[in-house]
């Protein structure tokens, strides 16, 4: 996967760039297509390297059964969180064309995908628009996203949901393995930072 310098994400961000306008987002990733791990590993290492975003971190990888048809693979979840100064929907967008870089293609709702990308939160926005709903209105509802979001930051308040904590706490439905089954690297010194990896050409 190659990227241009005349994609949005490619740009670098303006010298005029106070620190007011970096935005602290977090994004779940899901797959159980392919080799799941490899592809949101690669899909980190993508967005990492996009020189509008600062300092990401990845969760541990996790395993749970699918939402929706349960004729398909159980996924692989995680999730990612970095500072960016890409305004919302230019994230969006920008997450979107990196799926389809990766090979992602639309098959039927809540099917089964190579990969999936979905914006969680962006700061302490609430957003309600025909392409973006944030924070993503399923988020509280899902331990394979807030699972994830723990390991990145256990003290998060999801705007209009609360505490993560609460939310697991209230918890319709489970999808993760037990725990003790479900995290595929769940040492701490295993965990990988990408600080800024930025020496790397942006080439997967
Ligand atoms: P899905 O393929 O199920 O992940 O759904 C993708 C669709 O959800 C896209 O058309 C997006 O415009 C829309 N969408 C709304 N809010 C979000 C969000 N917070 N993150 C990702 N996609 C979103």
């Amino acid at each position: 996967m190659r990227m241009t310098n005349s994609h949005p994400v490619m740009q670098k961000p303006a010298d005029s760039c106070c620190d007011d306008n970096w935005a602290q987002v977090y994004i779940g990733l899901g797959s159980n297509l392919g080799d799941s791990e490899q592809v949101l590993q690669r899909a980190c290492w993508a967005i990492a390297q996009w020189p509008s975003v600062r300092n990401l971190r990845m969760s541990n990888w996790y395993r749970s059964r699918p939402q929706g048809p349960q004729d398909q693979p159980d996924y692989v979840n995680g999730a990612c969180c970095f500072t960016t100064h890409l305004a919302p929907r230019t994230l969006l967008a920008a997450l979107q064309q990196l799926e389809m870089d990766l090979g992602k293609i639309k098959q039927r709702h809540w099917g089964e995908r190579l990969v999936d990308l979905d914006v969680i939160c962006y700061g302490q926005l609430i957003l309600n628009t025909p392409e973006l709903t944030l924070p993503h209105p399923m988020a509280s509802q899902r331990d394979f996203v807030l699972v994830p979001l723990q390991d990145l930051a256990p003290d998060l308040v999801l705007p209009k949901f609360g505490s993560i904590q609460q939310c697991l706490e209230q918890l319709p439905e489970t999808f993760l393995y037990a725990v003790a089954d479900t995290s595929l690297c769940h040492q701490p010194d295993k965990r990988i930072e990408l600080l800024h990896e930025k020496n790397a050409e942006a080439v997967i």
